[in-house]
């Protein structure tokens, strides 16, 4: 599981600009969730091979009853909880503030592995800058410049160690390798998640794995249908629930992103009988920058006229039109309808995103789209593609080498990455093409 770190303090102390710097080299999952997080942002960051979750938050006035304060400080305890250490900011330049002392306080409470970082502390003497608030009682803090990113480096590695410290060491006798198809169901609160996890496996097993006390983090239930093996990855919620999370939502972005990033396959829940909403696109999104395969299960389907499933199907293709790889199922996971061909499309979208392809055959495919359309020229060179060589699987990554490929634009990829996929039948996967120039 990847390390989650909460980013926490109060406004105006650098929050943002240390997560932007945390997350801005790679191509970052940023989200925001509107209606759901007003004031939570995800991202991705990586050290090395070590890819972790970053959670910024709002801001915390922790004095406040009401308002948008309130509603901050709120979605600050959500992302405290989902954390697994956290860094509490402060302003090296105001100093200590009551506000801070409270934060603290909170965060004793939460149980969490607090870091304290002095930034704006660019040109300043450490001794002089940490002074002030060794007496808060969190031990030596770090002192940093988010902006210039002096001593960033050393936080984030420090803070890494210490959030696998943390993670529960898995119980290695219910650690066997997992079997078939690793699938995790996600969507928004009540498109029937649970309900289909049931259909699938259940109702015994489900129950047991949400059982309070249950301590590790991703839960692995292997299961059978028409005879194949599977996997379902389901991440425990929340992790070492206390008493000071107890108005934890039923939601978590981090549950969504842990268990897509476990699975093979993910089948995205809609709801039949409501329109799509900002937070299925969010999810959507998570999943295609992911790059594991995709089946979209459109949920509660039972009752509803096929006058219905021609305007959610208008709607899909408004809103979720990225998601035009993946195939779509009308299915009401209460009933138990529609699970068979789901599944079956499941099965397709795992071998598609597993499926081996040889350097001769994605080089005649390359050839013959070339054939066929002609990158445009750059000014007085046209690219030249070579050959293409498979640098991955789920996603499939085809990798072309050639000269001047730093001018194909993103129409002739798109061209490249249709042509790949028809050619080899690439359902319900995601595909990546990466361009390798030799000169
Ligand atoms: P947030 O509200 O905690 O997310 O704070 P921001 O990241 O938006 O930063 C608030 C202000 O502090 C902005 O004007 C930043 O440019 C500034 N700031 C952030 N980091 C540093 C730093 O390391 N040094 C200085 N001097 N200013 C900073
Ligand atoms: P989750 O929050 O995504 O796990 O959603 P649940 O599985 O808890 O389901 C939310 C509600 O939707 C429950 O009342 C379910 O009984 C109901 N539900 C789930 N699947 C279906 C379905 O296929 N048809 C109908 N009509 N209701 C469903």
């Amino acid at each position: 599981m990847k390390p989650v770190i909460a980013l926490v303090g109060r406004p105006n102390v650098g929050k943002s600009t240390l997560f932007n710097r945390l997350t801005r080299s790679r191509d970052a999952l940023v989200a925001d969730l509107p209606g759901l997080t007003r004031d939570r942002h995800y991202g991705e960051g990586r050290i090395g091979e070590l890819p972790f979750l970053v959670i910024d938050t709002g801001g915390f006035e922790p004095v406040a009853k009401e308002g948008i304060m309130h509603e901050m400080a709120k979605q600050t305890k959500q992302a405290v909880a989902e954390s697994d250490v956290v860094i509490f900011i402060v302003d090296g330049r105001q100093g200590l503030t009551p506000h801070d002392k409270t934060i603290t306080d909170f965060l004793r409470k939460s149980g969490r592995a607090v870091m304290l970082v002095v930034n704006k502390a660019e040109g300043m003497k450490y001794t002089s800058v940490a002074a002030d608030f060794y007496e808060l009682g969190l031990g030596d803090p770090y002192v940093i410049s988010a902006a210039h990113g002096d001593g960033v480096a050393d936080l984030v590695e420090e803070a890494l160690g210490l959030a696998i410290a943390q993670q529960p060491v898995s119980d290695e006798a219910l650690d066997e390798a997992p079997r078939g198809v690793k699938i995790a169901v996600v969507g928004r609160p009540n498109v029937g998640k649970s309900t289909l996890i049931n259909t699938l496996v259940g109702e015994e097993r489900v129950i047991a794995f949400d059982m309070p006390g249950t301590t590790r983090d991703a839960i692995e239930i292997p299961f059978e249908r028409e005879g194949k093996q599977y996997t379902l990855i389901d991440t425990a919620g929340i992790r070492r629930r206390g008493k000071v999370f107890e108005a934890i939502e039923k939601f978590s972005v981090v549950k969504t992103l842990q268990s897509i990033s476990e699975a093979n396959v993910v089948i995205l829940l809609l709801d039949a009988q409501q329109d799509i909403s900002e937070q299925d696109a969010h999810i959507a999104g998570f999943i295609l920058e992911s790059g594991r395969a995709l089946v979209v299960g459109i949920n509660k389907w039972d009752g509803l006229t096929s006058d219905r499933r021609d305007e959610i199907k208008m709607d899909i293709e408004r809103k979720l039109n990225f998601l035009g790889f993946a195939k779509l199922h009308f299915i009401s996971a209460l009933k138990g309808t529609g699970i068979g061909p789901l599944m079956k499309s499941v099965d397709a979208a795992y071998k598609a995103a597993m499926a081996n392809l040889s350097t001769p055959k994605l080089t005649r495919a390359l050839i013959e789209a070339v054939e066929h359309q002609q990158p445009r020229r750059r000014g007085a060179t046209r690219p030249k593609m070579r050959y293409a060589h498979q640098g991955g699987q789920n996603p499939p990554i085809i990798v072309i080498h050639g000269n001047a490929l730093e001018g194909i634009d993103a129409n002739y990829k798109r061209y490249l990455e249709k042509h790949f996929r028809e050619t080899f039948s690439l359902v319900g996967t995601p595909l990546r093409i990466e361009l390798r120039s030799s000169k």
